[in-house]
């Protein structure tokens, strides 16, 4: 519901140019005010499952704003404004503190935060990064950070300091949307990654298009070689489902097992997950 009245709206954004870089501006003053007074944000946690147990493993943070007079915006639209309008750094930052205090409070296992290209480009984004798991008292070990292929594309050496500075302290990376970018194989090489994440396009044409499972099959094969996490996102059928953890796939994220939720609703989640899995235990 909330989500389709978001969706009408969003298409105002589709005026001429002149419209567009007006409305861009009054979306970032917007957004700059919300940042500010720490209302109209709020983050919602998708939690991710283990292919064979069903349990939950951890959650991925995503961000939204419900804006008084355009209802809730999809993340597209906060995060794109933010890129281009030196706002994703308090953004982020807002999100990282933010998914770190929850982790805490709800004793997640671990969290999972998006984090922009953009905010690659500062160099002191491991320090801050350090300084917030400090600060929230959240062991390392619980933060992952996704990062999208275009990430990797930047050669400066910032991007990799901070990426092996991110993982020298203990926190994990996952390399999100994957097969989608210009995936080269040189940079699995190049930049240590902890998993792949397996992007929704993909999954929703199993077995549908035999040469999306053959993709599919190929990518969670490289991954298990390599030793990493392979998790699947946008699972939204059993089939899909089935069809993932027979071929060897571990962690399991999508519309089937739960849609993005409050706090309060993951943590009903998360305790579900654990009685289940003790009933299995005992
Ligand atoms: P993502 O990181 O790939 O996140 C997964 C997106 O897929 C989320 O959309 C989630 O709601 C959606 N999704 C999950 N399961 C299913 C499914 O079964 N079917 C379908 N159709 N969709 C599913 P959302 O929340 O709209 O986020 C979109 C993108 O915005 C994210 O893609 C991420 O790239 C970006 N984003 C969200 N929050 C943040 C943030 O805090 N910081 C940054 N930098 N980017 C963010
Ligand atoms: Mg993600
Ligand atoms: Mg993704
Ligand atoms: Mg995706």
């Amino acid at each position: 519901q909330a989500k389709g009245r978001g969706r009408n709206r969003y298409e105002m954004f589709t005026g001429d140019m002149d419209d567009l870089v007006k409305q861009r501006r009054l979306i970032e003053r917007e957004l700059r005010e919300a940042l500010e007074a720490g209302t109209q944000l709020s983050l919602v946690y998708q939690p991710l499952f283990a292919a064979d147990s069903n349990t939950v493993l951890g959650a991925e943070a995503l961000v939204r704003w419900d804006h008084p007079v355009h209802g809730r915006l999809p993340p597209e639209v906060s995060i794109s404004v933010a890129e281009e309008r030196a706002l994703i750094e308090p953004l982020g930052e807002w999100v990282l503190r933010e998914a770190c205090e929850f982790a805490v409070r709800c004793n997640v296992p671990w969290v999972a935060v998006n984090v922009s290209p953009v905010q690659f480009r500062n160099e002191r984004l491991a320090e801050r990064v350090a300084e917030i798991l400090k600060e929230t008292r959240l062991p390392p070990e619980r933060l992952q950070i996704e990062i999208t292929e275009s990430v990797l594309l930047d050669h400066s050496g910032t991007t990799k300091a901070s990426l092996k500075a991110l993982r020298d302290m203990g926190i994990s990376i996952a390399l999100d949307d994957f097969g989608t970018g210009y995936s080269s194989m040189s940079y699995l090489r190049t930049y240590a990654v902890d998993k792949l994440k397996i992007d929704r396009s993909f999954i929703s044409q199993l077995g549908i298009s035999p040469d999306c499972d053959a993709i599919v099959r190929a990518i969670v094969a490289l991954a298990r070689a390599l030793k990493l996490q392979i998790t699947a996102e946008g699972v939204e059928t059993t089939a899909q489902r089935d069809h993932l953890t027979a071929i060897g796939c571990h962690e399991l994220q999508g519309y089937l097992l739960s849609k993005p939720v409050s706090e309060v609703e993951f943590s009903r989640v998360l305790t579900g997950s654990a009685e289940r899995f003790e009933e299995r235990a005992g």
